[in-house]
């Protein structure tokens, strides 16, 4: 098919081209009430997200965008993390964020971003690690800036929770443990049916 074909199997829709009248956007980070399982790096990772966009980001935007850290909750993006987002939030099991805009005549005038900060999994408590954090806040503030969802997987904006997945580093350890066992149980069981065999056959 045509090369224009190829090109617009991906798309890139936005809330908003233009959601903010004016510049500088700011952002108030509340890194003072939050959960229990907040770990203070977090705060890192949404400034090295804010860079993110304010030197790019993915291409998408039509305006680059320039923030300000504010200590003010009147702030036109406020983000704060949450312990549990299914609990608090209401949200699919496996969601790490949650932006809302409020629009007015066709601007944001204030974005609201709940991060959340792990899960449970049979039982125990998974800590969303630092790059999975990034890669969190990089998509939410996405939203705030006036993205949609992408359908290009290699795409920040596009709905994965594949960074949530990947910030397991104790279950992948089990993981490849549990391989492990499993190629050395069928290597052994391999070794005793041929000796078994073998046996049969010398007698
Ligand atoms: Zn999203």
């Amino acid at each position: 098919m045509p090369v224009a074909q190829a090109a617009s199997e991906f798309n890139y829709p936005r809330i908003l081209d233009h959601p903010w009248d004016h510049s500088p956007i700011t952002v108030y980070i509340d890194n003072k009430s939050v959960p229990p399982h907040y770990s203070p790096t977090y705060y890192t990772q949404v400034q090295k997200a804010l860079n993110y966009w304010a030197e790019g980001g993915n291409g998408k935007l039509e305006y680059t965008p320039v923030f300000k850290i504010v200590d003010s909750e009147k702030a036109d993006i406020r983000i704060r993390w949450v312990e549990d987002m299914q609990k608090e939030q209401g949200v699919p099991p496996r969601v790490a964020g949650n932006t809302i805009p409020y629009i007015v005549n066709g601007r944001f005038i204030r974005v609201d971003i709940t991060l959340g900060v792990g899960f449970f999994q049979w039982g125990e408590w998974i800590p969303y690690s630092d790059t999975a954090m990034l890669a969190i806040a990089k998509h939410e503030l996405g939203h705030a800036l006036g993205l949609d969802h992408s359908n290009d997987k290699q795409d920040i904006m596009y709905p994965t929770n594949e960074q949530i997945n990947n910030t397991n580093p104790i279950l992948s350890k089990y993981g490849s443990l549990l391989l492990f066992a499993i190629y050395a149980i069928l290597a052994i069981a391999v070794f005793l049916s041929v000796s078994y065999i073998l046996g049969r056959v010398a007698k």
